[in-house]
This record gives structure tokens, sequence and C-alpha cells, in this order.
């Protein structure tokens, strides 16, 4: 079962970010590179933030993921997300790559388990139309758990 019911809350893939969407249908995290600087940047975008490069490239992500700080939605603000209430938003860093963050959701987690500083194990979810999203767990040797 998806995180979020409703389908028409998936991605809309874009110029930018088509080829990060595609390594994620072949269950690749991959994060851009710059091919000048190598400043690793998210969400893609054409151009390098640090140097202006166009020569963008890609690199697998780490595999340590830590919380670096969420929020629990109670309130919809659209219809498709009623029946997933309460749910989750986290911003997830990795410890080894600090320019980099990404907002995802931990799939397991209560409002009572989910601190800032836990360990996250990453997960894919197959959303079908070929989709996959990187969601994550609480990892098993989180300091909270
Ligand atoms: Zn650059």
């Amino acid at each position: 079962m998806s995180y979020f019911e409703d389908r028409d809350l998936a991605p809309d893939p874009n110029d930018d970010d088509e080829a990060y969407w595609a390594n994620c249908a072949q269950r690749r995290l991959t994060f851009q590179q710059c091919g000048a600087c190598k400043t690793v940047t998210h969400p893609p975008i054409s151009v390098c933030p640090h140097c202006q490069s166009l020569d963008r490239g890609w690199i697998e992500a780490p595999t340590e993921a830590t919380v670096f700080s969420f929020t629990w939605i109670h309130s919809a603000a659209h219809d498709s997300v009623t029946r997933s209430l309460p749910y989750n938003v986290v911003v997830v860093e990795f410890p080894s790559l600090p320019s980099v963050r990404l907002i995802s959701n931990v799939v397991d987690a209560e409002p009572t388990s989910l601190h800032i500083g836990d360990a996250l194990t990453m997960v894919w979810e197959d959303i079908g139309g070929g989709i996959l999203l990187p969601r994550f767990r609480l990892a098993a040797d989180s300091k909270w758990s």
C-alpha cells in the first residue's frame, strides 16, 4: 500500500528531473553532480548553482541517512491526502554528503516514534505506472529504538 493512497500525487518529470525519476524507476537513488566543480545538489536543475556549468552528471546517493527535520501533518490542505492523515514530511540528510537534503516520508513512523537524528533506511515505493518513490523506514539501529 502506498504511503499516500491518491495516485494523483505522482511526480510529473520535467527536463531537469527526468533522469532523476528514470534512475528511481531502476531503484537507483541518485543526485546531480556538477562535472566542473563536483558540487552535488538536489533537486536537479540544468545549471550548477555554484559555478553555473551546464555539465551535469549523476552520483549514487549515500546509504547512510538520518532525519534532519520533520513535521506531522494533521490537517489536509488537499482532498487527495485526507485519508492519509496524519502523515509526516521528513527532511532527510546524508551525513557523508552534507550539500544534499531530500524531502520524503518515513512510512513506518508514528507521531511519537520520529526524532531528529534518527537513522533511516531507504525503501522503494512502487506507485504504479513505472514510478518508484524513495521513502524511508526507521533503521533498526536508530538511537531511539
Ligand atoms: Zn559547478
